[in-house]
């Protein structure tokens, strides 16, 4: 049976964005994209070696509804949440926060030597999941097995699989996968893609030509919609190239956003942020801490 290779849908080059208390970075999608990227609801790049750009960082604010996903590539951000999480996370290191029914937390990046980079994706809830109680899930970069590839490269399995090596992020209901590839010069990559699963992959650095080898290739920064197909392929431009690849299977539910706060219908929204005025928004505060 012959495989469909996944071809382009849509291309986001990454938007200036100034957010939290005044970071600013790169927004690849957001909310005017919904539901293209269904489940995924965000994608936020950061990069700087100028601490102005990120010293304001993330003070506490609420989420309900969404996992929030923070990939760090260099630098510190320390953390702290309302189920008593407390902790920094560097290098390599992934923060898997599930915030359900409700968390209040705060993400802010420390002054870095050179470079802080990173970055943080949203993952939508199921409408069943949305006031399920929190979790958080840190991970050090060495929980995160990391492969070889055919001709040299590496690839890091955060969430899902690559071949045989699965992912520490598991029993999330829209299954995602979640890979951060780098492929030498020329090298070609190829994973199969569930059918009907929504697919993205976003460029950290060089650059890599994908689907039939014939359109434009992808370039730092930017973020391809992929359409449906059960085999990505990327090959990899004279620099060789890094990128996170991600997957998931969509919900198809209506989606009512209110900053971080993402729901299925209005009146959610407006329960949520009564509850944030009256001090009942916070369901759970005990540690429910997963591997
Ligand atoms: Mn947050």
């Amino acid at each position: 049976m012959g495989e469909a290779v996944r071809a382009a849908a849509r291309r986001f080059p990454g938007v200036p964005t100034l957010e939290g208390a005044g970071v600013r970075l790169q927004r690849s999608f957001s909310n005017p994209e919904v539901p293209l990227f269904d489940p995924f609801l965000l994608l936020d790049r950061f990069g700087s070696t100028n601490p102005e750009d990120y010293l304001a960082g993330f003070p506490w604010h609420p989420h309900r509804g969404i996992e929030t996903v923070t990939y760090v590539l260099h630098g510190r951000v320390e953390h702290g949440d309302t189920l008593g999480n407390r902790g920094t996370i560097g290098d390599g290191d992934i923060q898997w926060m599930n915030s359900g029914s409700g968390i209040v937390h705060q993400e802010m990046p420390k002054r870095a030597e050179g470079l802080f980079s990173g970055f943080q994706l949203w993952v939508n809830l199921p409408a069943r999941e949305k006031m399920s109680p929190p979790a958080y899930r840190g991970l050090t970069a060495r929980e995160v097995p990391a492969t070889p590839t055919d001709e040299g490269g590496e690839v890091r399995v955060v969430a899902g699989s690559y071949r045989t090596i699965e992912g520490p992020v598991r029993g999330i209901s829209v299954d995602p996968t979640y890979l951060d590839v780098r492929l030498r010069p020329g090298e070609t990559f190829e994973t199969p893609t569930p059918l009907g699963h929504t697919v993205f992959a976003h460029v950290v650095e060089g650059g890599f030509t994908f689907g039939n080898l014939a359109e434009p290739p992808a370039v730092t920064g930017e973020t391809v919609l992929f359409g449906d197909g059960s085999l990505f392929r990327a090959k990899a431009g004279a620099g060789g190239t890094r990128f996170l690849l991600v997957f998931g299977r969509p919900l198809h539910e209506p989606v009512a956003w209110y900053g971080p706060i993402v729901m299925n219908q209005k009146d959610e929204i407006a329960t949520a942020l009564r509850e944030l005025r009256t001090g009942q928004f916070i369901k759970e505060k005990r540690p429910l801490v997963e591997g």
